[in-house]
C-alpha cells in the first residue's frame, strides 16, 4: 500500500471509531429512555442546564438552579445505576480523549494519528515486535553473564521511564549478534507504546530501503514518506551497519538524525559496530550527531567475555 493510501486510511479509520464512540454512547442512552422516569429527568436536567446558561447570560442569580442541577443530577446517577449503567456510558468513550477521536486538533494531527500512522506503516514494512517482549519477560538465564545482561537492560528501562527527564536524547547499544540487543529493542518499544509514546521500529535494512524509495518516488509522496521516521518521538533502529554501504544512503543517515536532534527527539540504535566503527562507517558528522558526548549515552553489551561495560560517553 502507498504511503498515502495509508494515511488516507488512517484518518479514516479514528473517524470510524469516533463514529462508533458516538453510536455506542447514543443507544445506550435510548436503551435507558424506555425508563419514563430517567428519561423525563434526563430531558429536564437538559433543560435546566440551558436554563442557567442563558441566565449567567444575563447575569442573573443561578444559584438555586445549581442546587436543583445537583440534586436532579444525583437522582440520575442513581436511576442510571438501577438500570444497570454509568454515567460515563452516555458519553462517547473515545479512544483519544485529546481530540476526541478527531485525529487532528488546532489543524495540527493529534498524536494519536502519528501513533497509528506508524503502527500501520511498521505493519506495512511488515516489521513484528513480539509483544511479549518486555522488561518483565526477560529471561536473563539464557545469557553466559546474566547479571552484566541484567545491568545493561534495567539502565535502558530506566532510560524509557524517565524520558521526560534525562539528557540522553541517544542510545546507541554496541555489542556481538546474540548479546539479545534486538530482544532488548523491543522491550523498548513495548514499554513505550504502552505509554503512549509515538514509536517508529526500523531495522536499519528496512530504513535503508525507505531512504532508496525516498530517493526515486515523485515530490508528492516525497514529502509523507519519512514524516514517521522524522517526527515520531523514539525512533529505533536496529542493527545499523547491517544496511547495504549505498554512499547517498549515509548522508540521509545524518540528515535524519541530524534532523531528530534538532526536533528535540529521541532515537535509540543497536549495532555489531564499535563507536570508532560507526565513525569509520557513516564519517565524522554522523558520528558527532549520534554519540555527542553531551546527550548520547553508550552502551557496550559483550555476553560472553568477562567484561560488560556500561559506558557513557560522558564521564
Ligand atoms: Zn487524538
Amino acid at each position: 500500500m502507498k504511503n498515502s493510501e495509508i494515511k488516507i486510511k488512517v484518518l479514516n479509520d479514528i473517524k470510524q471509531s469516533k463514529l462508533k464512540a458516538e453510536a455506542e454512547a447514543d443507544k445506550n442512552l435510548e436503551l435507558a429512555f424506555k425508563d419514563e422516569e430517567f428519561k423525563s429527568n434526563y430531558k429536564e436536567i437538559k433543560k435546566l442546564k440551558f436554563d442557567i446558561a442563558k441566565k449567567e447570560f444575563a447575569k442573573k442569580d443561578t444559584n438555586k438552579d445549581k442546587i436543583l442541577l445537583k440534586e436532579l443530577t444525583e437522582k440520575l446517577k442513581v436511576q442510571a445505576n438501577k438500570l444497570g449503567y454509568k454515567f460515563s456510558d452516555f458519553r462517547p468513550n473515545y479512544y483519544c480523549k485529546k481530540c476526541n477521536d478527531k485525529g487532528i486538533i488546532n489543524d495540527l494531527y493529534c498524536d494519536c494519528y502519528y501513533k497509528k500512522l506508524n503502527e500501520a506503516l511498521i505493519n506495512n514494512l511488515g516489521i513484528n515486535v513480539d509483544k511479549s517482549h518486555t522488561f518483565s519477560n526477560v529471561k536473563f538465564d539464557i545469557f553466559d553473564k546474566p547479571n552484566e545482561i541484567k545491568k545493561v537492560y534495567s539502565h535502558v528501562q530506566s532510560w524509557c521511564e524517565k524520558l521526560d527527564s534525562t539528557k540522553y536524547k541517544n542510545v546507541v547499544l554496541s555489542g556481538d549478534t546474540g548479546v539479545g540487543k534486538t530482544y532488548l529493542l523491543d522491550c523498548v518499544c513495548n514499554s513505550l507504546v504502552q505509554k503512549n509514546i509515538v514509536v517508529n521500529y526500523f531495522t536499519a535494512f528496512a530504513l535503508n530501503d525507505l531512504f532508496l524509495k525516498y530517493r526515486s518516488s515523485f515530490l508528492e509522496e516525497n514529502s509523507s514518506l519519512l514524516d514517521g521516521v522524522i517526527n515520531c518521538d523514539v525512533l529505533i533502529v536496529d542493527d545499523l551497519g547491517s544496511e547495504p554501504n549505498l554512499k547517498n544512503n549515509e548522508e540521509y543517515f545524518y540528515l535524519l538524525f541530524n534532523e531528530r536532534i534538532v526536533k528535540n527527539k529521541f532515537t535509540i540504535i543497536s549495532t555489531n559496530l564499535s563507536l570508532e566503527g560507526i565513525r569509520q562507517r557513516y564519517g565524522e558528522r554522523t558520528f558527532s550527531r549520534l554519540a555527542n558526548i553531551s546527550n548520547s549515552l553508550a552502551i557496550k553489551m559483550i555476553n560472553s567475555d568477562l567484561r560488560t561495560e556500561i559506558k557513557k560517553t560522558t564521564n
